[in-house]
């Protein structure tokens, strides 16, 4: 997300707050602080504006101990938390990977409703304990109100609201297929953010009208997303992987690697090598090339311009697409050698052709 500021860290957790978030800080401040300069009159000076800011403060508090329900619960689960954002519409952790099972994914769902519900217990407590009728008790109520209400909206059952994720959850462990949960949340999500756009402009509310876009829009990447991974999930690199493609024997010479890379000029910038057997041995830069006279090229083995280790990684044939799609974007990859169980080396597979594949198998479903 773009203007993001770094706040530092929670539980070795980088924490961002987004450009729009100020937004809200100014609007709490300002409404509330007006608010309470006119429900008590003897607040003077910028004390209503102080107190409005120290609750927009304490509301924004409340979102990140919700997040953090979140992100503890997935930490549990040995799942990377790899930031957590408050922005215009609440909070985001971002997750590394999912959870495994559908009660881990339950449980990193329910957590945060349930921090916020626990805020709401205790900060009611509080507000009993306060006497009745001054600012500070104003304030405590609120803020326990807006913990339920963080707790109740979340709760509605469609993607990407934590209610969508125990619904996913849910359908998960019912039918035994996470992306078949995922369809489903994310369809009732679209219908939630319809509801809202449309609840919106009957009363004309450009705030229900804009959550409602939120979700909807959040709704439908979510469900595109699980098609997709279902999609690659049905397939092994086995499936993608072209043969022989840009691979060189260890003993051929230079000119034959000269000759084999002609068609790839200025697109390849490196061939994949292999012993007798067939095994990946490492790699050699075709710029590594000029390193040997013209002249010498029918008689230099490629052994000789070997760079024996790999700098990326490998990926097995009977690997799910699922896993080396993950694997491509993280370490940014658009090719990876793919060899067998004995080390025997496939071939190299394309990130084009995975696409390639998704375009046809989803435009055939
Ligand atoms: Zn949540």
């Amino acid at each position: 997300m773009n203007g993001n500021f770094r706040l530092g860290s929670l539980f070795g957790i980088p924490f961002y707050l987004n450009a729009s978030w100020f937004l809200v800080l100014l609007l709490v401040t300002w409404t509330y602080g007006n608010g309470l300069a006119t429900q008590f009159p003897d607040l003077i000076g910028i004390g209503p504006w102080f107190l409005g800011l120290g609750t927009a403060i304490l509301l924004f508090g409340s979102v990140l101990a919700h997040e953090l329900g979140h992100s503890l619960v997935a930490m549990q689960q040995g799942i990377e938390v790899k930031s957590i954002t408050l922005f215009l519409f609440g909070g985001l952790a971002s997750l590394e990977e999912e959870s495994k099972t559908p009660i881990g994914a339950f449980a990193v769902a329910i957590a945060g409703p349930a921090v916020s519900i626990l805020l709401w217990a205790l900060l009611s407590y509080i507000g009993m304990m306060l006497p009745v009728g001054g600012p500070i008790a104003a304030v405590v109520g609120l803020l326990a109100i807006i913990n339920l209400y963080l707790a109740l909206f979340n709760m509605i059952p469609g993607l990407p609201l934590d209610g969508g994720n125990v619904l996913k959850a849910a359908v998960w462990k019912v039918t035994g297929n996470r992306y078949r949960g995922t369809r489903i949340a994310a369809r009732a999500g679209q219908v939630v953010g319809g509801v809202a756009i449309s609840s919106g402009i009957l009363t004309i509310s450009i705030w229900n009208v804009l959550i409602g876009w939120f979700l909807f829009q959040n709704a439908g990447r979510a469900f595109q997303s699980a098609k997709i991974q279902e999609e690659l999930s049905r397939y092994t690199a086995a499936d993608v992987v072209t043969e022989g493609y840009l691979v060189i024997g260890l003993n051929d010479s230079l000119r034959q690697l000269a000759n084999q890379a002609i068609p790839y000029q200025g697109k390849v910038s490196s061939f994949l090598v292999v012993d007798e057997q067939g095994h990946l041995v490492g790699s050699v830069n075709l710029e590594d090339l000029n390193t040997v006279s013209t002249m010498q090229w029918p008689k230099v083995p490629v052994k000789e311009i070997l760079q024996p280790t790999l700098s990326s990684p490998v990926v097995q044939s009977n690997q799910s697409l699922l896993d080396i799609v993950a694997l491509l974007d993280k370490e940014k990859l658009q090719t990876i050698a793919v060899v067998k169980e004995s080390g025997v080396l496939v071939g190299l597979l394309e990130k084009a052709a995975i696409r390639r594949l998704l375009q046809h198998s989803i435009a055939a479903a």
